[in-house]
């Protein structure tokens, strides 16, 4: 969903946006006082609406990225569209008919291999929906799990991954409370996949979404990036330096509420997963029509994680995290907010990594760490397959 000039601007190595570049023709844009190039206007479905969809699915319209968000608008919003399902939020908070909210979240998981360090397909199915739950300030109650089992799974295996699932469960405070289990032939599954769906209360008062964003909002985030699609890229791969690299799959719902209970007036959570943080704060920036200006030497990643990252020619950016949070905090918020996240065994390497604000919306620029600017795109797709 990015904007297409910030394709065209382009330039190859550092991307470092300047005013020469020039913008597609029907695209409104200005020039502000700071020489930096501007949309007036990016709705999601104007910018969907000029790319055109492939005629068959690809891996990347799985990864999180623009192809993703191309085939949600072109399909699955084109034909189920309605206000709740539009705010693609990381679950969706439904009003009951007497009082009190509810929140609502589901979520598919094909990662391969199905074990990999610091976590398996299992504890991955708990923590992803309970995560989404938390990312609305939800306190996550039930899930319901489905198994779709390829014919000569060994049980053994279905067994640990199930254990593993109750371990989580039992973490995060949830219970599965449904489930259904469908087995289909040799050739036509990879061992596992499971569907989570979840469900949570959110407590009154909690107002937590993409909408709240304000510019001057502070931008935290709760530790290192990237250390779960490297990890599981690295255990798929068999590149070697498994034994530093290990998943952050963890429940952020425990997280949440210190931080709530801390910041009570947080305006945005998201869990930056698929498409990692770049992929995130476009969705946001473009969801709140607000700037997000980066600091990217703010942002904490472990020099394994970097390495790996520099090996592969990978932009941590835009590496998957399953254990981790970006949170908008109004400034006044903002030192109670990192302390609070910090004081949580799952917070110990938060950062405040940048803020929102009024120019460039829909944009995402970083601080480089030579005093350039650049555009941090929102990744197309093929980067990272199932990793979650
Ligand atoms: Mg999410």
């Amino acid at each position: 969903m990015i904007p297409e000039f910030a394709r065209i601007c382009k330039r190859g190595a550092g991307d470092i946006l300047s005013d020469n570049c020039e913008p597609l023709s029907d695209t409104p844009q200005l020039t502000n006082s700071a020489g930096w190039v501007t949309i007036t206007e990016h709705t999601p479905s104007q910018q969907s609406r000029r790319r055109k969809l492939e005629d068959t699915i690809r891996m990347g319209h799985g990864a999180g990225g623009r192809m993703m968000a191309d085939l949600i608008q072109e399909v699955f919003l084109r034909h189920l569209d309605n206000p709740l399902l539009r705010q693609l939020a990381d679950s969706t908070v439904l009003a009951l008919a007497g009082n009190g909210r509810i929140a609502i979240s589901t979520d598919s998981f094909v990662v391969r291999p199905l074990f990999f360090p610091g976590g398996d397909i299992g504890s991955l199915a708990v923590h992803g929906t309970v995560n989404d739950l938390a990312m609305r300030g939800a306190r996550p109650l039930w899930l319901t799990a489905a198994f779709i089992l390829e014919e000569g799974l060994p049980v053994e295996d279905l067994r640990r991954v199930v254990r593993s699932m109750a371990e989580a469960a039992r973490r995060a405070g949830v219970a599965v409370v449904a489930g259904d289990t469908k087995v289909v032939e040799r050739g036509h599954g990879d061992g596992v996949y499971i569907n989570t769906t979840g469900v949570g209360v959110v407590p009154d008062g909690v107002d937590v979404g993409p909408q709240r964003i304000r510019p001057g909002d502070v931008l935290l985030i709760s530790g290192t990036v990237g250390d779960h699609g490297i990890a599981v890229l690295s255990e798929r791969e068999g590149l070697g330096f498994e034994t530093e690299l290990v998943s952050d799959s963890a429940p952020l719902n425990g997280l949440v509420e210190a931080l709530l209970t801390a910041a009570p007036h947080t305006h945005c959570l998201r869990d930056p997963t698929r498409g990692g943080v770049a992929a995130a704060l476009n969705e946001l920036a473009v969801a709140a029509g607000v700037g997000v200006e980066l600091d990217e030497a703010a942002v904490p990643v472990r020099p394994a994680v970097a390495a790996a990252c520099e090996m592969l020619g990978f932009d941590p950016l835009t590496v998957a995290n399953e254990g981790k949070l970006l949170a908008f905090v109004p400034p006044e918020e903002a030192e109670v907010a990192l302390e609070a996240l910090r004081a949580h065994p799952l917070g110990q390497n938060a950062a405040r990594i940048g803020q929102a604000t009024a120019e460039h919306p829909g944009l995402v620029l970083a601080r480089t760490g030579i005093g350039g600017r650049r555009v941090v795109d929102m990744p197309l797709g093929e980067l990272l397959p199932r990793i979650c």
